[in-house]
């Protein structure tokens, strides 16, 4: 498993900006996940785990440290036995959906996961159909999409602690998701894989459902940018933040804000530019540096203080930057 050093980031993140990697390593095994840890604690490096950057800003500087980006990308029935005994079961005729459980590499995009359990009639993850990511990153966020949470469908998961190297088998509850949270962002343990619980079901219905998928896409390719974003920059905020009560309810949609300022399509600093399609989606047009969207985004923060009194804060994972570059949540 070669370590390899000083290796650009630009073209393994969403945003095409940002520096090198001091080291730079893909583990295709658990053995070598282990290995590169230990490479990180014998030489004293930070580490950083990368999925498939769809998340994150890197700084110019790059990471001064060991990016490990895990090639694990096994996608298997776990009880199989099971899968092929129900199969017959699940005519459109019978009620029943029986639960089968998926495991997939930590390195696994979702969207071949997705394809993956549509393609063997196991329905569930269709629902976050078009949300770009590897299994690792979207596990660490608990991506999330209309009412659906991922954590919703995860039952156990193998991970690694970054101490000691020690690979442990977990369920949903150690990992505490919420709303954009889970325990790996602790960035003390790495995910090796995760194990999801999904529903069994006949041809019919599965086809109904890759034409659901279908459709979320669809969706999303109109109201979203497709590339050179991170998705949503800040992260909506918590209801004790926000003083703006709509309908009985406190306005949390960091959108909102945004949208009423008007500056989809229009604030720009370089080529960063606050997406036409979406006020919260920053895009880089083609030679955005990382210090032109942290600039945009401090813009962005600034007016938002300055017409509702609150301060947004990103959801984007800012990596490599020596100091917080965004305005904090309580600075004026
Ligand atoms: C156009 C667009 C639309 C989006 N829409 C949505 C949406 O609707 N809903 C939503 O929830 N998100 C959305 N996102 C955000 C993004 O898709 C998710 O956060 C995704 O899960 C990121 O996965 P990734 O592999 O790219 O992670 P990265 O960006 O590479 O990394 C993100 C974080 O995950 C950590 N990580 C990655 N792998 C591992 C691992 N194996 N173990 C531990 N930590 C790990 C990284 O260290 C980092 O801290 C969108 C993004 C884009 C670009």
């Amino acid at each position: 498993m070669p370590i390899t050093e000083n290796v650009s980031l630009k073209e393994l993140n969403w945003f095409r900006t940002g520096g090198p990697a001091k080291f730079f390593v893909e583990p295709s095994t658990t053995t070598e996940f282990v290995a590169a840890l230990d490479f990180a604690r014998t030489n004293n490096l930070e580490v950083f785990v990368l999925g498939e950057g769809a998340n994150i800003l890197i700084s110019d500087a790059g990471f001064d440290g060991l990016v490990i980006r895990p090639k694990l990308n096994s996608i298997k029935i776990l009880d199989i036995q099971k899968y092929q005994e129900n199969l017959d079961l699940v005519a459109p005729e019978n009620s029943i959906t029986p639960e089968i459980l998926v495991q997939a590499g930590a390195g696994v995009s979702f969207g071949e996961l997705i394809d993956f359990c549509l393609d063997n009639n196991l329905l569930g993850l269709e629902e976050f159909s078009g949300i770009p990511g590897s299994v690792g990153g979207s596990v660490y966020i608990n991506i999330h999409f209309f009412e659906f949470l991922l954590s919703q469908f995860l039952v156990s998961a193998e991970i690694i602690e970054r101490q000691t190297g020690q690979i442990l088998t977990v369920d949903n509850n150690w990992f505490e998701f919420g709303y954009d949270q889970s325990k790996l962002q602790t960035h003390q343990y790495y995910l090796i894989s995760a194990t999801f619980k999904l529903k069994l079901t006949n041809s019919l219905t599965a086809a109904f459902a890759k034409g659901r998928a279908h459709e979320i896409r669809r969706y999303r390719s109109h109201r979203y940018p497709s590339k050179n974003t991170c998705g949503s920059f800040f992260r909506n905020f918590h209801a004790h933040e926000v003083k703006l009560v709509l309908n009985q309810k406190p306005m949390i949609y960091t959108a909102y804000y945004l949208d009423k300022l008007g500056l989809k399509g229009t604030l720009r600093v370089g080529d960063a530019q606050v997406s036409h399609q979406h006020a919260n989606m920053l895009i880089n047009l083609g030679a955005a540096s990382s210090q032109d969207l942290i600039e945009l985004a401090r813009q962005m923060q600034q007016q938002v203080y300055q017409n509702f009194g609150i301060i947004p804060q990103p959801e984007c994972l800012l990596i490599g930057f020596k100091a917080y570059p965004l305005k904090a949540f309580d600075l004026n």
